[in-house]
């Protein structure tokens, strides 16, 4: 290598051949302490520029010594080491040099185990992925005692009007007159009863991947979440919402002079106008012509473990779906069932708006409803049997959205024992009577809704001929990867699960095309599940309850955030609710969280993606949210959690740094 060449070699070093130069430099020279003037005074850890400049020849790094001493500067230079006194460059000369990472400044600490001392070391530690150690499903109430022995309402029996345009034309989508059903393959991978959210994603995502597949559907495409669910229910909340924001106005300033009206017509006529424009999705002719399913309208039944029959026809299966959902229970309240009362299943039929409106069961089906109707005009009291609604949520939230259906006129009774129910029938009031905290009264209503619960339709499937275990309280029985106990059957949704949600059936439905058709393993138990109620305030909640945490003994931290503390509560004026996270003590694993809020439902998805991703609290505190938004209100729990791992050492430390910086 000539000169030149060795100087290019040396000034294109970067910083990784600086380090490993540097590492080879300090094994071959001497460092040692040395002593140097009268009085002598000692310069601890040296090494001599002369002798550093024959070794880098020696060592073939510096071609002569000029190099050596060309090279020696640019590392001083780089900051590599120094003349002990800063005065001198790199010299071919017995003076002495140190490097900087010799220096005594101060040094880290080391652990026994040699690894440095760090401030996880002082703090509570982050959680990981592996810290899930239990199930994040929380308990919920259990279903009535009794409600095997309730009846259950029939769909077909409730029908669908009126029949407008809107409803003609969802009647053509979701059960199409005289459809003729296909001729049966002699075999299918796989045949699905029932078309509601489990039945319809089951056999679309079972078909899209190639299989064989037969769906079954006595009464309409979509199931409960299109037909008398979710969205008709949602559709009436909106307008709901819309008459208490114009009633509301005057705290804005917002003047409406005269008395606010509702067009209850043209409410549920836009409700049937939504509810059918949503509809071609599930529609027959979609399922059959796009997605390649074999669809059959009516009733399924099994006759053998591997055979259903509908319509007289008999479909062969290798696997099969149960998704037969569920319908409203009705309460064994003497003299109920001879009353003209409506179920979920009935009352987006109405075209009247009811003057007085009584709702049986104050859960989340009936608050919605409780809420819609009361904002919507009518005068609405809500029965509870315990002491609370909501049962199944946080019981400071239930407090909350209580207050505001207060403010909305809701009346509530509470720890109801109930009478019976009398009515003249036709369109004559409905009584309750009854007994509370307040005595034997009776209330009269225009019309009576019951919401007491929901019963899965289990019979006369001929579940008993497949072999399949079922209860008529608890539905399908199936173990954590949705098989019932005919190992080629699964059951999915309402009908199989205690977490009744249209997201649930989805999801249910997932894992069941895996499992069944692609020999998944798939375990129900791992799902991390959310779920919202549509009162304003929403409710919004995943994984453990305060009361599950307490019960399982599982040690916790809760951060909340009230909204009166957070921006955009205040200047919306939204400050009734919060958000609420429970984490796993001394860590941030998140384990559960409620949410009370006028976006609740669509927040408490952010909560989700981090429980399911293993993102601890912490680390969500670290996520920059647009200013000013409800969901702040996240990161300041985070925030909350981040302070509360400050040890008093820690702060005593940190006053200090700052002292010193002052
Ligand atoms: C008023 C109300 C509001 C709701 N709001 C929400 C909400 O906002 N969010 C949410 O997630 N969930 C909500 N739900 C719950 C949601 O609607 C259900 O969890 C969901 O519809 C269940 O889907 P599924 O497929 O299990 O059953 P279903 O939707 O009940 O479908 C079952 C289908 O099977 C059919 N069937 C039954 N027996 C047979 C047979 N022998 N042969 C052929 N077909 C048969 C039925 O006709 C039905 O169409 C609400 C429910 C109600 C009542």
């Amino acid at each position: 290598m000539t000169k030149e060449e060795h100087t290019d070699v040396a000034a294109s070093f970067d910083d990784t051949d600086l380090e490993e130069l540097t590492a080879r430099l300090k094994r071959f020279l001497d460092i040692q302490d040395r002593k140097y003037g009268f009085p002598s005074k000692t310069y601890p850890k040296c090494f001599v520029g002369s002798e550093a400049v024959a070794q880098l020849v020696k060592e073939g790094i510096a071609i002569d010594e000029d190099d050596a001493v060309r090279i020696g500067n640019m590392m001083l230079n780089a900051g590599v080491f120094h003349h002990v006194l800063d005065e001198h460059p790199f010299k071919n000369e017995k003076l002495f040099y140190r490097f900087l990472s010799d220096e005594d400044h101060g040094t880290v600490a080391r652990k026994p185990d040699g690894s440095a001392v760090s401030w996880a070391d002082f703090i509570a530690p982050l959680s990981s992925a592996e810290d899930k150690i239990f199930t994040l499903q929380p308990e919920i109430p259990e279903r009535d005692p009794n409600l095997a022995s309730f009846e259950q309402v029939e769909l077909e029996a409730c029908g669908v009007s009126p029949l407008d345009e809107h409803n003609t034309k969802f009647l053509d989508l979701l059960h199409p007159k005289a459809w003729v059903d296909p001729t049966p393959e002699p075999s299918y991978n796989l045949v699905v009863i029932g078309a509601g959210a489990g039945g319809l994603v089951s056999a679309a995502g079972a078909a899209g991947v190639g299989a064989r597949v037969a769906l079954i559907e006595s009464h309409l495409l979509g199931g409960d979440c299109l037909t008398v669910g979710c969205v008709p229910s949602k559709a009436l909340l909106r307008c709901a919402k819309a008459a208490a924001a114009v009633r509301n106005a005057a705290e804005f300033g917002v003047n409406v002079s005269g008395e606010v009206s509702v067009d209850f017509g043209y409410v549920m006529e836009r409700l049937r106008r939504l509810r059918a424009s949503i509809a071609p999705v599930d529609s027959a002719q979609r399922y059959s012509e796009k997605l390649g399913v074999d669809v059959f309208i009516g009733k399924g039944r099994f006759t053998g473990k591997n055979t259903i029959e509908v319509n007289g026809q008999t479909l062969n299966f290798a696997k099969a779906v149960v998704a037969t959902g569920g319908t409203a229970a009705v309460p064994n309240i003497p003299g109920l069932k001879q009353a003209p009362y409506l179920t979920n299943a009935s009352v987006f039929n109405l075209t009247e708006l009811p003057a007085r409106m009584g709702v049986i069961g104050a859960g989340p089906i009936g608050l919605e409803l409780a809420q819609a109707f009361q904002r919507l005009g009518s005068q609405v009291t809500v029965f509870s049997r315990s002491d609370k609604i909501m049962p199944k949520e946080d019981p400071e939230a239930a407090k909350i959205v209580e207050n505001a259906m207060r403010r909305d006129g809701v009346t509530f009774a509470y720890n109801v024992n109930y009478k019976g129910v009398e009515s003249r029938g036709g369109k004559a009031p409905v009584s309750v009577v009854f007994e509370d905290d307040k005595g034997e009264r009776t209330l009269e209503f225009d019309a009576l809704l019951v919401a007491t619960g929901r019963k899965p339709t289990v019979n006369g499937l001929g579940l008993e001929d497949a072999g399949i275990e079922f209860d008529e309280r608890l539905g399908v029985k199936v173990n954590d990867r949705m098989q019932t106990t005919n190992p080629d059957v699964y059951a999915v949704g309402d009908v199989a699960s205690k977490y009744q949600f249209t997201h649930m059936s989805d999801f249910g439905a997932r894992l069941v095309i895996r499992n069944a058709l692609f020999f998944g393993r798939d375990k129900f138990s791992n799902f991390i599940i959310p779920w919202a109620t549509y009162t304003e305030p929403e409710v919004a909640h995943v994984g453990l309850y305060e009361k599950d945490l307490e019960e399982q003994n599982i040690e916790f931290w809760t951060f909340t955030r009230e909204f009166d503390d957070v921006d955009r509560g205040i200047v919306d004026g939204e400050t009734e609710g919060f958000v609420k996270i429970h984490v796993k003590k001394g860590t941030d694993q998140i384990l559960g969280a409620t949410i009370v809020g006028s976006h609740a439902g669509d927040m408490i998805s952010e909560i989700t993606v981090a429980m399911q991703a293993g993102m601890g609290l912490g680390k969500l505190a670290n996520v920059i949210h647009p200013y000013p938004t409800a969901a702040e209100a996240i990161r300041q729990c985070g925030d909350a959690y981040n302070r509360s791992r400050l040890t008093p050492t820690v702060k005593v430390i940190f006053n200090r740094l700052m002292a010193f910086k002052r």
